[in-house]
């Protein structure tokens, strides 16, 4: 096999492909759990697929109005079924990930109502939805008010705190699964159950939502399997299996879902309308893939995990360390560094390797932002991407990957272009 001399000749040289193989040795066990998860999450979206009877049928295009789109509305009993939730609501009118937050959050927050975070700051773009940051259309001037409590210092909840934070205004806890670009760690599914069982129990009716926003398929349960109300996210993250083109979800109880379809089209239209224009293929493949998606994603992320560790480099989650959603930060510790990680990023991607991504100011940072993504899908995250601002300790969050094998190239595109800028030496 002539493996070497075709990652030679995308510019990968022998060295730094050993080096990479020397690394992977480690991990097959690793590689095989994930693997199994997989396999066990595939057969969960096959059979809620076959019980819904999906068909030629549900793949055609509707217009206007949408009103008895089967496919519509067949795909989202696909969703409540997959993720064993009452309701879903899946529609390419969400049109992002914060979008579909917005509307799980204001379909079920009215004013003089109160919204808790137990688990710290929200995702940046959560901020001005909430009204932390001040908004236009911010739930805050609708009356709505927000609360926080952050996480204890190792990491974890404090439960004293929450219970104390609670009181008869509050209406609904937001609990972000992911990390994101935060440095705690990102939640399990079982302590998530943990923590909504906790605040139930101080409050029953509390409604629980979870941001599951790069945590789909990680694992073989999800937030709706632990009592979350809604559990919410974006297509072209994990579940829309990097086919889907646009779109969001919202899966959860009945009656805050239906709400929900409200909030989005109007009151009294709701779920009933909502033309599918022709992207139906797209989310039921994509849906149908996401679980190996997913596993390669994971994958890489390990991957450069080892990989870096081993070169010396501070990695979040670390080599060994579980996992529960699919985002990886290195600290490379100079800005040409992260330079150099990214332009390997760029360079190993299907779409756009010509380019080479530089540093530039980015709305909403305080400091230079360097991305590099060359996606089939403009912003996709669950294809190879790699972002982080230039700030001290100059880390790169690196996430993505169709296939393992796209991941693994990235990732000693990356390499090799540390190594040609003179920072690693192997
Ligand atoms: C990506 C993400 C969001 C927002 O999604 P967009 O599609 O970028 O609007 C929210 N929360 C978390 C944890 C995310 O990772």
């Amino acid at each position: 096999m002539q493996m070497e001399t075709m990652y030679e000749s995308l510019g990968v040289r022998p060295d730094v492909f050993a080096f990479g193989e020397e690394v992977l040795e480690g991990l097959r066990e690793r590689f095989d759990a994930i693997d199994r998860v997989a396999e066990y999450n595939q057969a969960k979206v096959v059979g809620a697929m076959q019980k819904n009877r999906v068909s030629a049928q549900c793949f055609a295009a509707t217009t206007g109005y949408g009103y008895d789109d089967v496919g519509r509305d067949c795909l989202e009993r696909v969703y409540a079924d997959a993720f064993h939730a009452e309701a879903a609501l899946v529609r390419p009118q969400i049109t992002c990930g914060t979008h579909a937050l917005t509307v799980a959050l204001s379909a079920n927050l009215l004013p003089g109502d109160e919204l808790l975070s137990p688990v710290g700051r929200p995702y940046d773009t959560l901020e001005e939805v909430i009204g932390i940051r001040p908004s236009p259309c911010s739930l805050m001037e609708y009356g709505v008010t927000y609360r926080q409590v952050d996480l204890r210092p190792d990491g974890t909840f404090d439960y004293d705190g929450i219970r104390a934070a609670i009181n008869e205004r509050t209406k609904l806890v937001t609990i972000q699964r992911s990390k994101g670009y935060q440095t705690r760690p990102t939640f399990s599914v079982e302590q998530i159950g943990e923590l909504i069982a906790f605040v139930k129990s101080v409050k029953p009716d509390l409604i629980c939502m979870v941001d599951n926003c790069y945590g789909e398929f990680v694992e073989t349960i999800e937030p709706s399997d632990v009592g979350a109300d809604m559990t919410v996210g974006s297509l072209i993250k994990n579940p829309g299996g990097g086919l889907a083109p646009i779109g969001g979800y919202i899966v959860g109880a009945k009656k805050c879902v239906e709400r929900c379809a409200y909030r989005l089209s109007a009151p009294g239209l709701g779920q009933e309308v909502g033309a599918n224009l022709g992207v139906m293929p797209a989310l039921y493949q994509g849906f149908f893939l996401a679980p190996t998606v997913v596993a390669g994603a994971l994958k890489g992320a390990i991957f450069a995990a080892n990989l870096y560790e081993r070169l010396g480099y501070r990695v979040v989650p670390n080599g060994t360390e579980p996992r529960y959603d699919i985002i990886q930060a290195v600290e490379l510790g100079s800005p040409e560094a992260m330079v150099a990680f990214c332009g390997g990023i760029q360079a190993a991607a299907p779409v756009d390797s010509y380019v080479r991504p530089e540093p530039s100011p980015m709305p909403g940072y305080d400091s230079n932002v360097i991305m590099a993504a060359g996606a089939f899908v403009q912003g996709s995250s669950i294809e190879l991407s790699a972002d982080g601002p230039l700030r001290p300790p100059y880390a790169v969050f690196f996430q993505g990957g169709l296939t393992w094998y796209h991941a693994k190239l990235g990732i000693l595109m990356s390499l090799q272009k540390m190594v040609e800028a003179g920072i690693v030496a192997l």
